[in-house]
Protein backbone atom coordinates (compact mmCIF):
# COMPACT_ATOMS: atom_id res chain seq x y z
CA UNK A 1 0.00 0.00 0.00
CA UNK A 2 1.53 3.31 -1.06
CA UNK A 3 0.73 6.29 1.85
CA UNK A 4 -2.54 7.62 0.14
CA UNK A 5 -3.71 3.98 -0.12
CA UNK A 6 -5.06 5.28 -3.77
CA UNK A 7 -5.35 3.34 -6.27
CA UNK A 8 -7.16 3.67 -10.20
CA UNK A 9 -6.62 1.61 -12.82
CA UNK A 10 -7.32 2.29 -16.85
CA UNK A 11 -9.01 -0.38 -18.20
CA UNK A 12 -8.70 -0.46 -22.01
CA UNK A 13 -10.70 -3.20 -24.42
CA UNK A 14 -7.36 -4.36 -26.76
CA UNK A 15 -10.03 -4.64 -29.80
CA UNK A 16 -8.53 -1.77 -31.28
CA UNK A 17 -6.15 1.34 -31.28
CA UNK A 18 -5.82 3.68 -28.32
CA UNK A 19 -8.65 6.23 -28.57
CA UNK A 20 -7.73 9.74 -27.92
CA UNK A 21 -11.42 9.57 -25.69
CA UNK A 22 -9.45 6.43 -24.00
CA UNK A 23 -5.75 7.96 -23.53
CA UNK A 24 -7.59 11.32 -22.12
CA UNK A 25 -9.27 9.11 -19.41
CA UNK A 26 -6.34 6.95 -19.05
CA UNK A 27 -4.74 10.50 -18.06
CA UNK A 28 -6.78 11.80 -15.96
CA UNK A 29 -6.32 8.48 -13.59
CA UNK A 30 -2.71 8.63 -13.86
CA UNK A 31 -2.66 12.54 -12.88
CA UNK A 32 -5.05 11.62 -9.89
CA UNK A 33 -2.84 8.79 -9.02
CA UNK A 34 0.45 10.88 -8.87
CA UNK A 35 -1.51 13.41 -7.67
CA UNK A 36 -2.01 11.85 -4.23
CA UNK A 37 1.13 9.39 -4.18
CA UNK A 38 -0.95 6.78 -5.04
CA UNK A 39 -1.12 3.88 -8.04
CA UNK A 40 -2.08 3.75 -11.57
CA UNK A 41 -3.06 0.24 -12.10
CA UNK A 42 -3.69 -1.67 -16.22
CA UNK A 43 -6.46 -3.84 -16.79
CA UNK A 44 -6.63 -5.16 -20.30
CA UNK A 45 -10.28 -6.08 -20.89
CA UNK A 46 -9.46 -9.12 -23.16
CA UNK A 47 -12.77 -10.85 -22.60
CA UNK A 48 -13.73 -10.38 -26.51
CA UNK A 49 -11.40 -13.45 -27.30
CA UNK A 50 -12.48 -12.76 -30.94
CA UNK A 51 -11.52 -8.98 -31.19
CA UNK A 52 -8.66 -8.84 -28.58
CA UNK A 53 -4.82 -8.87 -29.77
CA UNK A 54 -1.66 -9.03 -28.31
CA UNK A 55 -0.80 -6.35 -30.96
CA UNK A 56 -3.78 -4.06 -29.49
CA UNK A 57 -2.55 -4.21 -26.33
CA UNK A 58 0.81 -3.38 -27.35
CA UNK A 59 0.00 -0.44 -29.26
CA UNK A 60 -2.04 0.56 -26.16
CA UNK A 61 0.87 0.03 -23.88
CA UNK A 62 2.90 2.40 -26.35
CA UNK A 63 0.93 5.01 -26.45
CA UNK A 64 0.55 5.62 -23.03
CA UNK A 65 4.40 5.49 -22.92
CA UNK A 66 4.72 7.78 -25.51
CA UNK A 67 2.11 10.17 -23.80
CA UNK A 68 4.70 10.03 -20.49
CA UNK A 69 2.72 7.54 -18.60
CA UNK A 70 3.70 4.93 -16.24
CA UNK A 71 1.85 2.13 -14.66
CA UNK A 72 2.16 0.25 -11.61
CA UNK A 73 2.65 -3.22 -11.21
CA UNK A 74 1.95 -5.81 -13.35
CA UNK A 75 -0.90 -5.45 -16.10
CA UNK A 76 -3.66 -7.45 -15.11
CA UNK A 77 -5.40 -9.30 -18.14
CA UNK A 78 -9.39 -9.76 -16.92
CA UNK A 79 -9.48 -13.27 -18.99
CA UNK A 80 -6.96 -14.82 -16.85
CA UNK A 81 -9.01 -14.13 -13.48
CA UNK A 82 -12.30 -16.43 -15.51
CA UNK A 83 -12.37 -18.89 -12.27
CA UNK A 84 -12.23 -16.24 -10.23
CA UNK A 85 -15.34 -14.26 -12.04
CA UNK A 86 -17.43 -17.97 -11.61
CA UNK A 87 -16.44 -18.81 -8.10
CA UNK A 88 -17.90 -14.87 -7.01
CA UNK A 89 -21.22 -15.49 -9.49
CA UNK A 90 -21.67 -18.88 -7.61
CA UNK A 91 -21.18 -16.89 -4.23
CA UNK A 92 -23.78 -14.29 -5.23
CA UNK A 93 -26.14 -17.12 -6.46
CA UNK A 94 -25.96 -18.86 -2.87
CA UNK A 95 -26.75 -16.26 -1.22
CA UNK A 96 -29.71 -15.81 -3.27
CA UNK A 97 -28.92 -12.38 -5.31
CA UNK A 98 -28.95 -14.31 -8.62
CA UNK A 99 -31.06 -16.92 -9.75
CA UNK A 100 -30.15 -19.40 -13.12
CA UNK A 101 -32.41 -19.28 -15.83
CA UNK A 102 -31.96 -20.92 -19.29
CA UNK A 103 -28.18 -21.98 -18.23
CA UNK A 104 -27.13 -18.36 -17.37
CA UNK A 105 -26.83 -16.65 -14.20
CA UNK A 106 -28.63 -13.56 -13.67
CA UNK A 107 -28.84 -11.03 -11.19
CA UNK A 108 -31.63 -10.23 -8.90
CA UNK A 109 -31.58 -6.20 -9.55
CA UNK A 110 -32.47 -5.40 -6.08
CA UNK A 111 -36.01 -2.47 -6.13
CA UNK A 112 -34.09 0.50 -3.69
CA UNK A 113 -32.71 3.50 -5.00
CA UNK A 114 -28.75 3.26 -6.29
CA UNK A 115 -27.03 6.63 -5.48
CA UNK A 116 -23.90 7.33 -5.38
CA UNK A 117 -21.75 10.85 -4.89
CA UNK A 118 -19.88 11.28 -8.27
CA UNK A 119 -16.43 13.01 -8.17
CA UNK A 120 -18.12 14.57 -11.15
CA UNK A 121 -21.77 14.84 -11.41
CA UNK A 122 -22.62 14.79 -7.66
CA UNK A 123 -25.49 13.58 -6.41
CA UNK A 124 -26.36 10.48 -8.87
CA UNK A 125 -29.49 8.50 -8.71
CA UNK A 126 -30.95 5.29 -10.25
CA UNK A 127 -33.93 3.37 -9.22
CA UNK A 128 -33.35 -0.45 -8.85
CA UNK A 129 -37.13 -1.00 -9.93
CA UNK A 130 -36.76 0.62 -13.70
CA UNK A 131 -33.71 -1.95 -14.33
CA UNK A 132 -33.81 -5.25 -15.30
CA UNK A 133 -32.60 -8.26 -13.94
CA UNK A 134 -29.61 -8.66 -16.24
CA UNK A 135 -27.35 -11.90 -16.38
CA UNK A 136 -23.85 -11.64 -14.86
CA UNK A 137 -22.38 -15.04 -16.40
CA UNK A 138 -23.85 -16.61 -19.75
CA UNK A 139 -24.48 -20.11 -20.12
CA UNK A 140 -21.07 -20.78 -21.60
CA UNK A 141 -19.92 -19.87 -18.04
CA UNK A 142 -17.93 -16.22 -19.48
CA UNK A 143 -18.86 -13.21 -17.31
CA UNK A 144 -20.45 -10.05 -18.87
CA UNK A 145 -18.83 -6.65 -18.36
CA UNK A 146 -20.96 -5.35 -15.78
CA UNK A 147 -19.79 -8.42 -13.23
CA UNK A 148 -16.50 -8.78 -14.01
CA UNK A 149 -15.50 -5.11 -13.53
CA UNK A 150 -16.63 -5.22 -10.23
CA UNK A 151 -14.98 -8.90 -9.41
CA UNK A 152 -11.57 -7.11 -10.99
CA UNK A 153 -11.91 -3.49 -8.94
CA UNK A 154 -12.56 -5.52 -5.69
CA UNK A 155 -9.85 -7.86 -5.99
CA UNK A 156 -7.28 -4.96 -7.21
CA UNK A 157 -8.38 -2.37 -4.42
CA UNK A 158 -9.58 -0.08 -6.29
CA UNK A 159 -10.28 2.89 -4.49
CA UNK A 160 -11.59 5.20 -7.16
CA UNK A 161 -13.11 4.70 -10.40
CA UNK A 162 -12.61 7.03 -13.11
CA UNK A 163 -14.21 6.73 -16.70
CA UNK A 164 -16.35 7.84 -19.30
CA UNK A 165 -19.48 9.39 -18.46
CA UNK A 166 -21.19 6.51 -21.00
CA UNK A 167 -20.53 4.26 -18.55
CA UNK A 168 -23.29 6.41 -16.00
CA UNK A 169 -25.80 3.81 -15.89
CA UNK A 170 -23.74 0.99 -16.01
CA UNK A 171 -22.97 2.13 -12.09
CA UNK A 172 -26.55 1.61 -10.51
CA UNK A 173 -25.78 -2.30 -12.02
CA UNK A 174 -22.12 -2.60 -10.70
CA UNK A 175 -23.08 -0.48 -7.02
CA UNK A 176 -25.90 -3.54 -6.66
CA UNK A 177 -23.09 -6.33 -7.39
CA UNK A 178 -21.41 -4.50 -4.68
CA UNK A 179 -23.78 -4.78 -2.31
CA UNK A 180 -24.85 -8.42 -2.92
CA UNK A 181 -21.15 -8.97 -2.24
CA UNK A 182 -20.87 -6.88 0.96
CA UNK A 183 -18.25 -4.74 -0.43
CA UNK A 184 -18.41 -1.16 0.21
CA UNK A 185 -17.83 0.07 -3.34
CA UNK A 186 -14.68 2.67 -4.44
CA UNK A 187 -15.58 6.18 -5.31
CA UNK A 188 -16.81 6.63 -8.96
CA UNK A 189 -16.23 9.73 -10.98
CA UNK A 190 -17.51 9.98 -14.49
CA UNK A 191 -15.83 12.53 -17.19
CA UNK A 192 -17.70 13.67 -19.66
CA UNK A 193 -17.59 12.80 -23.12
CA UNK A 194 -15.20 14.14 -26.37
CA UNK A 195 -17.37 15.85 -28.86
CA UNK A 196 -16.05 16.94 -32.32
CA UNK A 197 -16.64 20.70 -33.10
CA UNK A 198 -20.67 19.52 -34.61
CA UNK A 199 -21.29 18.89 -31.30
CA UNK A 200 -21.67 15.32 -32.25
CA UNK A 201 -19.35 12.93 -30.81
CA UNK A 202 -16.28 12.24 -31.56
CA UNK A 203 -15.21 9.87 -34.27
CA UNK A 204 -13.26 9.24 -37.29
CA UNK A 205 -16.01 11.84 -39.54
CA UNK A 206 -13.97 14.47 -37.54
CA UNK A 207 -10.23 13.32 -38.33
CA UNK A 208 -7.70 11.55 -36.27
CA UNK A 209 -9.16 9.47 -33.31
CA UNK A 210 -6.13 7.16 -32.29
CA UNK A 211 -3.17 8.62 -30.49
CA UNK A 212 -1.01 6.98 -33.03
CA UNK A 213 -2.19 9.02 -35.88
CA UNK A 214 -1.13 12.09 -33.86
CA UNK A 215 2.53 11.08 -33.39
CA UNK A 216 2.75 9.89 -37.22
CA UNK A 217 1.37 13.42 -38.10
CA UNK A 218 4.12 15.04 -36.09
CA UNK A 219 2.67 15.85 -32.49
CA UNK A 220 4.55 15.94 -29.75
CA UNK A 221 3.98 13.85 -26.78
CA UNK A 222 3.75 16.82 -24.68
CA UNK A 223 1.28 19.07 -27.05
CA UNK A 224 -0.91 15.88 -26.83
CA UNK A 225 -1.48 15.47 -22.70
CA UNK A 226 -1.56 19.65 -22.78
CA UNK A 227 -4.47 18.77 -24.70
CA UNK A 228 -6.30 16.33 -23.84
CA UNK A 229 -5.98 17.01 -20.38
CA UNK A 230 -8.04 20.62 -21.28
CA UNK A 231 -10.83 18.24 -22.80
CA UNK A 232 -13.34 18.56 -19.57
CA UNK A 233 -10.91 19.73 -17.33
CA UNK A 234 -9.55 23.04 -15.87
CA UNK A 235 -7.86 24.47 -13.80
CA UNK A 236 -9.52 27.12 -12.52
CA UNK A 237 -7.07 29.69 -13.83
CA UNK A 238 -6.28 30.83 -17.59
CA UNK A 239 -3.45 28.93 -17.85
CA UNK A 240 -2.99 26.81 -21.02
CA UNK A 241 0.04 25.84 -21.30
CA UNK A 242 2.31 23.12 -19.05
CA UNK A 243 5.33 22.11 -20.84
CA UNK A 244 6.09 19.15 -18.46
CA UNK A 245 3.82 16.30 -16.98
CA UNK A 246 4.89 17.55 -12.98
CA UNK A 247 3.12 21.10 -13.48
CA UNK A 248 0.13 18.94 -14.80
CA UNK A 249 0.39 17.08 -11.37
CA UNK A 250 0.41 19.63 -9.53
CA UNK A 251 -2.33 21.63 -11.31
CA UNK A 252 -4.43 18.21 -11.78
CA UNK A 253 -7.19 18.13 -9.49
CA UNK A 254 -10.73 16.09 -9.79
CA UNK A 255 -12.64 19.17 -8.86
CA UNK A 256 -11.60 20.55 -12.11
CA UNK A 257 -13.33 17.85 -14.24
CA UNK A 258 -16.30 19.39 -15.67
CA UNK A 259 -19.84 18.07 -16.65
CA UNK A 260 -20.43 19.75 -19.93
CA UNK A 261 -19.06 17.65 -22.60
CA UNK A 262 -15.58 18.78 -24.16
CA UNK A 263 -15.30 19.46 -27.64
CA UNK A 264 -11.99 17.93 -29.70
CA UNK A 265 -10.52 21.55 -31.00
CA UNK A 266 -7.59 20.47 -33.66
CA UNK A 267 -6.82 24.18 -34.16
CA UNK A 268 -6.31 24.66 -30.48
CA UNK A 269 -4.30 21.22 -30.85
CA UNK A 270 -2.16 22.53 -33.75
CA UNK A 271 -1.58 25.92 -31.88
CA UNK A 272 -0.34 24.07 -28.92
CA UNK A 273 1.80 21.48 -30.47
CA UNK A 274 3.24 24.76 -32.21
CA UNK A 275 3.97 26.78 -28.84
CA UNK A 276 5.75 23.02 -27.58
CA UNK A 277 7.83 23.31 -31.03
CA UNK A 278 9.14 26.67 -30.73
CA UNK A 279 10.22 25.45 -26.87
CA UNK A 280 11.85 22.36 -27.79
CA UNK A 281 15.50 22.17 -28.10
CA UNK A 282 17.26 21.04 -31.68
CA UNK A 283 18.74 18.22 -29.30
CA UNK A 284 15.24 17.27 -28.77
CA UNK A 285 13.52 18.22 -32.06
CA UNK A 286 16.62 16.40 -34.23
CA UNK A 287 15.34 12.76 -33.33
CA UNK A 288 12.21 13.36 -33.80
CA UNK A 289 12.44 14.56 -37.68
CA UNK A 290 15.60 12.33 -38.44
CA UNK A 291 13.52 9.88 -40.24
CA UNK A 292 11.75 11.65 -42.38
CA UNK A 293 14.71 13.82 -43.37
CA UNK A 294 15.82 10.42 -44.72
CA UNK A 295 13.43 8.96 -45.87
CA UNK A 296 11.18 11.43 -47.58
CA UNK A 297 14.08 13.95 -48.36
CA UNK A 298 17.24 11.71 -48.44
CA UNK A 299 19.21 13.53 -45.96
CA UNK A 300 21.47 12.14 -43.71
CA UNK A 301 21.14 14.56 -40.34
CA UNK A 302 23.88 12.98 -38.80
CA UNK A 303 26.29 13.76 -41.42
CA UNK A 304 24.66 17.37 -41.64
CA UNK A 305 24.18 17.81 -37.88
CA UNK A 306 25.56 21.91 -37.83
CA UNK A 307 23.47 22.56 -40.32
CA UNK A 308 20.22 20.61 -39.34
CA UNK A 309 20.81 22.01 -35.93
CA UNK A 310 20.91 25.53 -37.12
CA UNK A 311 17.76 25.01 -39.11
CA UNK A 312 15.67 23.64 -37.13
CA UNK A 313 16.50 26.67 -35.11
CA UNK A 314 15.63 28.96 -37.41
CA UNK A 315 12.37 26.75 -37.97
CA UNK A 316 10.80 25.76 -35.12
CA UNK A 317 8.92 28.92 -34.17
CA UNK A 318 7.41 29.19 -37.48
CA UNK A 319 5.97 24.82 -37.71
CA UNK A 320 3.16 23.85 -36.22
CA UNK A 321 3.94 19.85 -36.83
CA UNK A 322 7.49 17.31 -36.75
CA UNK A 323 6.71 17.15 -40.10
CA UNK A 324 6.59 20.12 -41.02
CA UNK A 325 9.77 21.27 -39.52
CA UNK A 326 11.53 18.72 -41.46
CA UNK A 327 10.04 19.98 -44.66
CA UNK A 328 11.13 22.95 -43.83
CA UNK A 329 14.40 22.02 -42.90
CA UNK A 330 14.70 20.37 -45.82
CA UNK A 331 13.80 23.34 -48.29
CA UNK A 332 17.24 24.81 -46.57
CA UNK A 333 19.38 22.14 -47.22
CA UNK A 334 18.53 21.31 -50.67
CA UNK A 335 17.24 23.47 -53.60
CA UNK A 336 15.80 20.82 -54.94
CA UNK A 337 12.64 20.81 -52.39
CA UNK A 338 11.69 24.37 -52.55
CA UNK A 339 7.83 24.38 -53.77
CA UNK A 340 6.85 27.98 -55.01
CA UNK A 341 3.33 28.74 -53.06
CA UNK A 342 0.49 30.51 -54.44
CA UNK A 343 1.73 34.16 -52.68
CA UNK A 344 5.11 33.74 -54.32
CA UNK A 345 2.92 32.79 -57.77
CA UNK A 346 0.98 35.90 -57.57
CA UNK A 347 3.97 38.22 -56.74
CA UNK A 348 5.20 36.68 -59.63
CA UNK A 349 2.55 37.48 -61.80
CA UNK A 350 2.15 40.39 -60.93
CA UNK A 351 5.68 42.18 -60.85
CA UNK A 352 7.92 39.75 -62.26
CA UNK A 353 10.21 42.82 -63.60
CA UNK A 354 9.71 44.10 -59.48
CA UNK A 355 10.92 40.86 -58.96
CA UNK A 356 14.04 40.27 -60.92
CA UNK A 357 15.48 43.46 -60.58
CA UNK A 358 15.43 43.37 -56.96
CA UNK A 359 16.82 39.38 -57.08
CA UNK A 360 19.69 41.12 -59.50
CA UNK A 361 20.54 44.08 -57.29
CA UNK A 362 20.26 41.46 -54.25
CA UNK A 363 23.05 39.12 -56.09
CA UNK A 364 25.45 41.77 -56.90
CA UNK A 365 25.02 43.16 -53.76
CA UNK A 366 25.76 40.13 -51.25
CA UNK A 367 28.43 38.73 -53.30
CA UNK A 368 30.08 41.62 -52.12
CA UNK A 369 30.09 40.29 -48.54
CA UNK A 370 32.92 38.16 -47.36
CA UNK A 371 32.09 34.55 -45.73
CA UNK A 372 33.23 35.57 -42.56
CA UNK A 373 31.06 38.74 -42.73
CA UNK A 374 28.04 36.08 -44.15
CA UNK A 375 26.41 36.11 -40.22
CA UNK A 376 23.10 37.95 -38.90
CA UNK A 377 23.67 41.22 -38.16
CA UNK A 378 25.87 41.94 -40.55
CA UNK A 379 23.75 40.60 -43.44
CA UNK A 380 20.76 43.00 -41.94
CA UNK A 381 23.18 46.37 -42.31
CA UNK A 382 24.06 45.14 -45.86
CA UNK A 383 20.55 44.81 -47.10
CA UNK A 384 19.41 47.86 -45.19
CA UNK A 385 21.89 49.61 -47.23
CA UNK A 386 20.88 47.87 -50.27
CA UNK A 387 17.42 49.24 -50.01
CA UNK A 388 18.35 52.90 -49.29
CA UNK A 389 20.79 52.84 -52.25
CA UNK A 390 18.10 51.41 -54.61
CA UNK A 391 15.20 53.40 -52.72
CA UNK A 392 13.09 50.39 -52.14
CA UNK A 393 10.92 49.43 -49.23
CA UNK A 394 12.82 46.58 -47.07
CA UNK A 395 9.86 44.86 -48.01
CA UNK A 396 10.93 44.89 -51.48
CA UNK A 397 14.10 43.55 -50.92
CA UNK A 398 13.38 40.88 -48.76
CA UNK A 399 10.30 39.18 -50.27
CA UNK A 400 11.93 38.64 -53.64
CA UNK A 401 14.50 37.07 -51.55
CA UNK A 402 12.35 35.37 -49.18
CA UNK A 403 10.71 33.41 -52.30
CA UNK A 404 13.88 32.95 -54.46
CA UNK A 405 15.38 31.02 -51.25
CA UNK A 406 12.25 29.29 -49.78
CA UNK A 407 9.55 28.97 -52.12
CA UNK A 408 7.30 31.26 -49.97
CA UNK A 409 6.22 34.27 -48.50
CA UNK A 410 6.24 33.48 -45.13
CA UNK A 411 10.29 32.37 -43.16
CA UNK A 412 12.50 33.56 -40.41
CA UNK A 413 14.02 36.88 -41.02
CA UNK A 414 15.88 37.03 -44.37
CA UNK A 415 19.52 37.95 -43.07
CA UNK A 416 18.90 34.96 -40.62
CA UNK A 417 17.75 32.09 -43.22
CA UNK A 418 21.14 33.62 -45.51
CA UNK A 419 23.01 32.57 -43.17
CA UNK A 420 20.71 28.97 -42.40
CA UNK A 421 21.32 28.66 -46.15
CA UNK A 422 25.12 29.95 -46.80
CA UNK A 423 26.17 32.31 -49.08
CA UNK A 424 27.18 30.03 -51.96
CA UNK A 425 23.95 28.30 -51.85
CA UNK A 426 21.82 31.56 -51.55
CA UNK A 427 23.68 32.88 -53.97
CA UNK A 428 22.92 30.16 -56.44
CA UNK A 429 19.26 30.16 -55.39
CA UNK A 430 18.59 34.21 -55.75
CA UNK A 431 20.32 33.59 -59.70
CA UNK A 432 18.41 30.65 -60.47
CA UNK A 433 15.29 32.48 -59.63
CA UNK A 434 16.11 35.16 -62.15
CA UNK A 435 14.80 32.73 -64.67
CA UNK A 436 11.65 31.71 -63.09
CA UNK A 437 8.67 32.19 -65.08
CA UNK A 438 4.87 32.44 -63.31
CA UNK A 439 3.10 29.31 -63.60
CA UNK A 440 0.51 29.81 -65.97
CA UNK A 441 -2.48 28.66 -63.79
CA UNK A 442 -5.55 26.61 -65.44
N1 LIG B 1 -13.26 -1.77 -20.79
C1 LIG B 1 -14.17 -0.72 -20.38
C2 LIG B 1 -14.09 0.40 -21.41
O1 LIG B 1 -13.13 0.44 -22.16
C3 LIG B 1 -13.78 -0.25 -19.00
C4 LIG B 1 -14.77 0.64 -18.38
C5 LIG B 1 -14.44 0.94 -16.94
O2 LIG B 1 -13.50 1.69 -16.73
O3 LIG B 1 -15.11 0.38 -16.06
O4 LIG B 1 -14.98 1.20 -21.54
Amino acid sequence: MTKSGTRVRFAPSPTGFLHVGGARTALFNWLFARKTGGEFLLRIEDTDRQRSTDEHTQVILDGLTWLGMDWDGELVFQGANLERHQQWADQILETGHAYMNDDAVWFRMPDETLAWEDDVYETVSFEGKGIKDWVILRSDRTPTYNFSVVADDIDMGITHVIRGSDHLSNTPKQLAVYQALGVDPPAFGHVPMIHGPDGKKLSKRHGATAVGDYRRQGFLPGAMTNFLCLLGWSPGNDRELYFNMDELVEAFSLDGIQKKSAVFDLTKLTWMNGQYLSRSLPAELVPLIESELAEKYGIDAAARAAHVERAVLAVRTRARTTLNVAYQVAVRLDAAFIERDEKAEKMLRQDLEGFRHALEQAARHLEQVSEEGWQVEELDASLRALAERLELGLGKIMQPIRIAITGGTVSEAVNELLVVVGKDASLRRIRAALEWEPTVSG
